[in-house]
C-alpha cells in the first residue's frame, strides 16, 4: 500500500492520506496535498500574510514595508529570511506596524492605517512607496485599506500598495504568495517604462536573494550576454517590478511562489517564460544552455558552462567521494523540495524521505519524477511525525529551516537549515553548490555527534 499511517497518528487517521511512498506502479501517485490542515494537527505552515509579506513583498529594498494590525504579526526581522540587497537593507533592519489595539479593533483601523503611512513617509522621506499588508484582525474588522492605500498615494505622491492578505485565508503560505503576485502585477507591472532597452533583456522570477543566491546567478546571465530588468523581488526596487513587463522572457526560479506572475505576463504581454532550479552542477548547465537557446547565445552559455564546472572540478570531487551512499531527509517550502533530489545523487547520496509544508499536485509530481521507488513523501508534516521518520529512516542528514533544527539535534541528526542556509552566502548556480556541499560536509562530518546520546521517537 502506497500510503501509510505513521504510528505517532494513530489518533489522527486523516493524516494517511498525506504520507505516500513512492511506487511507480500506483495510479494516485502523489500524497493528497493543499488542503486546510486537520485541527489538532500541530501544523509547521505559515500563514497568507506571512507569505505575502515574508516572501513575495518584503524583499523589496525601497518602500516601507507596512504591516497593519497587532505589534505581534509583525516578527520579521533579518535572520527569519536574510533577503539581502547591495546598496541597503533597509527593508531587513526597519520593521513598520499599525499596532492595531483593542479600541482600533472596536471603532476600525482605518484612520490609524492612514496616519502611521503618512507619519512613515516623513520620517523615511527616501522610501520610493508603501506596502501595505493586510492581518487577521485587519481581515476581520473590515478596514478597507485599499480606499486608504488610493488616499495615501494621493497624499504623499508615492505609490501606496494594498495587499488583503489576511492570516485566515487560504490553508498556507501558499495563497499569499498568490496574492503579492497578483497585487504587485495589477498595480506595479507597468506602470513605468524601460529606458534603454536591449534584444537580451529578461526577468528573474521567483528569486529572492537568500543571503545573496541572485548575485551568483547575475554574473552568469551577464557572461552568456544577457541583462537581467527585474529579480522578482530579491534585491529589487519598486522601479524595477515597474519595468518588468518590458523583457523578452521570464526565468521562473521559485515556480510554486511566483509563476503566477510569470503566467499573468504571459496572457498579458505575450512574455514567455521558462523554468530552472538553479541548484546542482547538471541542472544549472541545463538551465543556462535553455535560457541561452531562447536568444541564440548557446555558444557563448557552454564556454561559461565549462568554465564554472572546471572552476569547482577538485572540490566537488572530494565532496562526491565523501558523500556516498549517505541518506538526506529533506523538508522545504515547496520547490526546493523537487530541486534538490536530483542535486544530491549528483553527489552520491540517496534522498530517502521528502516532505514539503505547502507544495500543491504539481510540486509533488515534480518531486515524484525525481526521487526513486521507495521513498518517502509527506506532506504538511508535524513534529511527531518528523521523528518518527528520523528514527526509521536513519538519515545521515536532515535538511530543513531552523524550526526543525533542534529537533534534528536531539536525535543526533546532523541537520543544515536549508531554508537560509548556513553560511554566509549563497547555495546556487556552481559556486554556490560547493558552499553547500561544504555545509553538508561539516554537518555530517561533525565531531560532535558522536557526543549525543540520541532518543528514539514515542
Ligand atoms: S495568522 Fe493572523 S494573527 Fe497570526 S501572524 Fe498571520 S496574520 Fe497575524
Amino acid at each position: 500500500m502506497p500510503f501509510i499511517l505513521p504510528e505517532c497518528d494513530k489518533h489522527v487517521p486523516e493524516r494517511k492520506k498525506h504520507v505516500y511512498i513512492k511506487d511507480d506502479t500506483d495510479e494516485c501517485h502523489i500524497p493528497a496535498c493543499n488542503v486546510a490542515t486537520i485541527p489538532g494537527d500541530m501544523t509547521e505552515r505559515g500563514c497568507t500574510y506571512a507569505g505575502c509579506r515574508g516572501v513575495v513583498g518584503g524583499p523589496v529594498k525601497d518602500v516601507i514595508q507596512l504591516q497593519h494590525g497587532p505589534i505581534g504579526c509583525c516578527y520579521y526581522p533579518w535572520d527569519v529570511r536574510p533577503n539581502l540587497a547591495k546598496d541597503t537593507n533597509f527593508q531587513l533592519v526597519n520593521v513598520f506596524s499599525t499596532d492595531l489595539r483593542e479600541s482600533n479593533i472596536v471603532f476600525g483601523g482605518e484612520k490609524k492605517l492612514y496616519e502611521s503611512i503618512i507619519e512613515a513617509n516623513k520620517a523615511f522621506p527616501k522610501n520610493q512607496g508603501v506596502f501595505v499588508y493586510a492581518t487577521c484582525v485587519a481581515g476581520l474588522i473590515g478596514d478597507d485599506i485599499e480606499a486608504v492605500a488610493k488616499r495615501a498615494t494621493a497624499a504623499i505622491g508615492k505609490p501606496v500598495v494594498a495587499f488583503n492578505c489576511p492570516g485566515f485565508h487560504g490553508v498556507s503560505q501558499s495563497l499569499g504568495h498568490h496574492v503579492g503576485n497578483e497585487v504587485l502585477f495589477n498595480k506595479v507591472v507597468g506602470t513605468e517604462e524601460l529606458a534603454d532597452k536591449t534584444p537580451y533583456d529578461i526577468n528573474l522570477v521567483g528569486e529572492y536573494n537568500i543571503r545573496g543566491d541572485d548575485w551568483l546567478i547575475l554574473p552568469l546571465l551577464e557572461a552568456i550576454g544577457l541583462r537581467v530588468v527585474c529579480t522578482f523581488t530579491g534585491d529589487s526596487s519598486i522601479h524595477d517590478i515597474a519595468k518588468m513587463h518590458q523583457a523578452k522572457l521570464n526565468v521562473v526560479r521559485c515556480a510554486r511562489s511566483a509563476k503566477y506572475i510569470a503566467e499573468m505576463m504571459k496572457d498579458k504581454y505575450g512574455t514567455p517564460y521558462v523554468e530552472v532550479d538553479f541548484y546542482g552542477m547538471q541542472q544549472t548547465a541545463d538551465d543556462l544552455r535553455t535560457i541561452a537557446k531562447f536568444f541564440g547565445l548557446e555558444q557563448k552559455a557552454e564556454e561559461v558552462i565549462t568554465k564554472e564546472l572546471a572552476d569547482i572540478k577538485s572540490e566537488m570531487d572530494f565532496y562526491r567521494q565523501k558523500f556516498q551512499g549517505k541518506k538526506v531527509m529533506i523538508y522545504e517550502g515547496g520547490p526546493r523540495s523537487w530541486h534538490w533530489p536530483k542535486a544530491m545523487e549528483e553527489l552520491g547520496m540517496e534522498v530517502n524521505v521528502v516532505a514539503t509544508t505547502f507544495g500543491h499536485e504539481d510540486d509533488y509530481e515534480k518531486i515524484v519524477s525525481r526521487v526513486k521507488n521507495g521513498t518517502l513523501l509527506i506532506d504538511n508534516p508535524n513534529a511527531p511525525e518528523l521523528e518518527e521518520m528520523m528514527v526509521k529512516y536513519k538519515p545521515d542528514l536532515f535538511i530543513s529551516g531552523n524550526k526543525e533544527k533542534y529537533l534534528a539535534y536531539k536525535y543526533g541528526v546532523p541537520f543544515l537549515n536549508g531554508h537560509t542556509y548556513e553560511s554566509k552566502g549563497g547555495y546556487m548556480v556552481f559556486k554556490g553548490f560547493v558552499r553547500f556541499a561544504k555545509d553538508m560536509y561539516k554537518s555530517i562530518y561533525s565531531p560532535a555527534w558522536k557526543f549525543i546520546k540520541t532518543r528514539e521517537a514515542g
